[in-house]
C-alpha cells in the first residue's frame, strides 16, 4: 500500500454486478488484485435496495444515520403507521422497488402500486433526494477534489429513463429490444465520460456510476447469454480503462448488491487494482478508506 503514494482514486460503481458470474466466467479485468464480496447493511429477509445503499456507500453511514431506511421516504405520522403495520404490508411498502421482480409477483403488484401512488399524490411520500441524505458524503469532503456522474439520489441523473419501464417490460418480449438500445446508449455514453475525465487533472476522486447491468439482468433473467454479454463489455472497458491509469490512481470498482435470476442478492462486490487486505469489508468502510488515501 505504502509503496507508491496514490494520488487519484477512479471509483466505478456498477449496480447490480454479481460476485459469482464474475467468479464462474473469469472476468480477468473485473478480478483485480484485490476482489471479493462486499457486506450490505440489511434488514433480516430484506432485500437490497439501490437508492438506500449507495448513499450508504458515499457517507459511509447506515442507512439509519444516512438519512432513511426505506425506498420510499414517508412523511412522519406515516412512518409511525407503516412501523406497527403488519411484517408482510410492511414490506410491499418499504422494501420493493418497482424493478425488483419477477413476472410471478408482477400481477399481485399493480393494487399495491396504484395504493403507493395515491400516498405519493397526497405529499404523504416521496423517491429520496439528496436532501434526505443527512450525512457527509465523500464529495462533501472540501479537502478532496471531487467529480460525482450520475450517483444514485445525490444526483438527479442517476437513473436512466428506462428504469422505469423495466417492471412493465418484464416478460414483454416485444419491447426487449428497445430497451436494450437504451441500455447499450448508457454504457456508451457513461464509459465516453470516463475516458474523458482521465485526461484531466482536475479531480483527485473521480465516480461514475452505472445503473445497465442491474436493469439487464432483471429483463433478461433467465436469459444468461444475453447477460454475459453486458458483462463482458463491462470487462473489456476495464482492461482499456486500466490502460489509461498511472501507477498513482486507485482503481474500485464496486457494485450495491448482485442478482441471480432477477432477484438482489444479499452481497455486493469489490475489486482494486492494489492490494489494500480489507477483508470481506462493508460497503460503509470504503468511504473512511478512500479519505485516509486521499488526505493523509
Ligand atoms: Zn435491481
Amino acid at each position: 500500500m505504502k509503496e507508491q503514494k496514490i494520488k487519484r482514486v477512479l471509483i466505478l460503481g456498477i449496480d447490480a454486478l454479481e460476485y459469482d458470474l464474475v467468479e464462474q466466467w473469469n472476468l480477468q479485468n473485473l478480478k483485480q488484485k484485490e476482489y471479493g464480496k462486499i457486506q450490505l447493511p440489511l434488514q433480516p429477509g430484506q432485500e437490497p435496495a439501490t437508492v438506500i445503499i449507495w448513499p450508504c456507500f458515499i457517507t459511509g453511514k447506515e442507512p439509519e444515520e444516512m438519512g432513511y431506511s426505506t425506498v420510499h421516504v414517508f412523511s412522519k405520522p406515516l412512518q409511525f403507521l407503516i412501523n406497527i403495520l403488519s411484517p408482510a404490508l410492511r414490506k410491499i411498502f418499504v422494501d420493493e422497488e418497482a424493478e425488483n421482480r419477477t413476472e410471478k409477483k408482477q400481477g399481485k403488484q399493480s393494487m399495491l402500486d396504484k395504493m403507493a401512488e395515491i400516498v405519493k399524490k397526497f405529499g404523504l411520500s416521496h423517491s429520496p433526494t439528496r436532501k434526505d441524505i443527512h450525512a457527509q458524503s465523500l464529495f462533501d469532503n472540501k479537502q478532496i477534489q471531487s467529480i460525482h456522474l450520475h450517483i444514485p439520489v445525490y444526483d438527479e441523473d442517476g437513473f436512466p429513463e428506462y428504469r422505469s419501464e423495466i417492471a412493465k417490460v418484464i416478460g414483454e418480449k416485444a419491447y426487449q429490444p428497445i430497451l436494450e438500445l437504451a441500455q447499450k446508449k448508457e454504457f456508451r455514453q457513461r464509459t465516453r465520460e470516463v475516458f474523458k475525465y482521465l485526461k484531466k487533472d482536475n479531480w483527485q476522486l473521480l465516480m461514475q456510476y452505472f445503473y445497465v447491468l442491474d436493469g439487464v439482468q432483471h429483463i433478461y433473467y433467465n436469459n444468461p447469454k444475453k447477460i454475459a454479454e453486458f458483462y463482458l463489455m463491462f470487462d473489456e472497458f476495464v482492461k482499456k480503462v486500466s490502460k489509461e491509469l498511472g501507477p498513482q490512481t486507485l482503481l474500485l470498482i464496486v457494485s450495491d448488491h448482485g442478482q441471480k435470476k432477477g432477484i438482489h442478492t444479499p452481497y455486493g462486490f469489490y475489486s482494486m487494482n492494489k492490494k489494500m487486505n480489507l477483508n470481506n469489508p462493508k460497503i460503509i468502510d470504503f468511504k473512511h478508506e478512500i479519505e485516509n488515501i486521499l488526505t493523509k
